[in-house]
């Protein structure tokens, strides 16, 4: 794959869409930078070259007009700190006004634009919006790995207006290399950990997965689908009964293809929704009325911390259980820490879906796994097989820029 490494900006204004949707408090502090920061060797490397910057991106989900608390100018401060320069920030994506601001732009300065969402064209992906972003910049580089799933004006139209002059960042070039290592590279023991809500939304991950991997461990809300299409007694858990059979189907593949399939034999059940619950231990398959399971159990979180350690490729997605929550917190974090423990001894981890990463942000742990992805639609998707639209209208053109 060729990257912003295979090419000089000396002279060049590039036009850089990345992903600045970050989480804003009620007084728009900006409360986890990882996006901001994950942007910023592209940034650099750009005006380190000579180049200039216009910087694109979305912000929340506006009702496609200006609102102040999905604008970008919160971010200013915090770039132009990491940027170490001032950062101009042009009122409005497109226009006369942002076209001049871009024409002026001198080697080493830097553009802001608005939020790209303020106007409809863009989830639309409008042609003509595309073209008029397009005209602010004279070489695209695609690095919103966040956005790449989206058929987008600003994340895949844009691109088709640089012939040969558009390529991949670096946060982009590495979350898709993370994903080719795990489809293609992998070496086994392969384990995908599927946790979160339900069956439902992972289901499609699941399937292409079955294919690759040795182990699937099953974990979070979704074991207990499992576990009643097993016949088991789940009291209050959540069941998803439309997906019963879904659930019976990946036991019966998992068979065919010789994939261990992981489901829990112990969970910690509660009395209600909350922290402040009675809880205890229980056999998953036991669960009294008017109980819910809310973790995994000791028991499960042993016998899946043995298969982890000893795998050589690890996917986590989703977590054990309703983690938010101190009182069932622990077996995401024994996961978490097998994960560790694993990639210590030379394993390949890759954590990604965004309650995952909250759950390794959380335990101080990103810096002591192989990769935690930035994006969670794009890289279920990816991991799915799909063609991400974002690096589908890049990769066309990467080849003929290295030559
Ligand atoms: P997802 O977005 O599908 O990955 O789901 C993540 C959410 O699943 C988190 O907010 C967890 O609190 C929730 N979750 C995990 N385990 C359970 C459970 N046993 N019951 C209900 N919700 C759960």
């Amino acid at each position: 794959m060729k990257t912003i490494d295979d090419y000089n900006f000396k002279g060049q204004k590039a036009l850089v869409r990345v992903d600045f949707n970050v989480p804003l408090d009620d007084k728009f502090n900006i409360t986890d930078d990882t996006r901001i920061r994950a942007a910023i060797p592209t940034l650099k490397k750009i005006l380190g070259d000579g180049g200039s910057l216009i910087i694109m991106s979305h912000f929340g989900r506006p009702k496609n007009l200006p609102e102040v608390k999905f604008s970008l100018k919160h971010c200013v401060p915090l770039l132009s700190q990491l940027l170490d320069r001032p950062v101009l920030f042009a009122k409005d994506c497109i226009g006369a006004a942002t076209k001049t601001m871009a024409n002026n732009l001198k080697p080493g300065e830097v553009l802001l634009l608005e939020n790209v969402r303020f106007h409809a064209e863009e989830t639309k992906g409008s042609e003509n919006f595309a073209k008029e972003l397009a005209s602010l910049g004279d070489v695209y580089v695609s690095d919103a790995f966040g956005a790449a799933h989206r058929a987008h004006a600003s994340t895949t139209v844009v691109a088709k207006f640089f012939p040969g002059k558009k390529m991949f960042g670096y946060l982009m070039a590495h979350e898709l290399e993370s994903i080719n290592k795990l489809l293609n590279q992998n070496k086994k023991p392969f384990t995908a950990i599927l946790g979160g809500a339900k069956v439902s939304g992972k289901i499609a991950i699941i399937s292409n997965l079955m294919n690759k991997v040795d182990n699937l461990i099953i974990g979070g809300g979704m074991a207990y689908t499992f576990i009643q299409a097993m016949g088991g007694k789940v009291g209050s858990s959540l069941v998803e009964e439309e997906r019963l059979d879904t659930a019976m189907e990946v036991i019966k593949e998992a068979k065919v293809k010789g994939v261990n399939l992981y489901i829990p034999v112990d969970t910690i059940i509660a009395d209600a929704f909350s922290n402040d619950a009675n809880k205890r231990n229980c056999d998953i398959k036991n669960i009294p009325d008017g109980w819910l399971g809310l973790d995994i159990g000791p028991e499960t979180e042993k016998q899946y911390a043995k298969v982890i350690e000893s795998s050589s490729t690890i996917l986590w997605n989703g977590p054990m259980g309703v983690f938010e929550m101190e009182s069932f917190e622990h077996g995401t974090k024994a996961i978490a820490e097998a994960v560790v423990r694993a990639t210590k001894k030379g394993a390949y981890s890759l954590i990604g879906g965004g309650d995952s990463v909250a759950a390794i942000n959380k335990y101080k742990m990103t810096d002591q796994v192989s990769c935690v992805s930035t994006g969670g639609g794009a890289m279920l998707e990816g991991l799915e097989g799909q063609v991400l639209p974002g690096v589908a209208a890049v990769e066309e053109d990467v080849e003929k820029i290295a030559h």
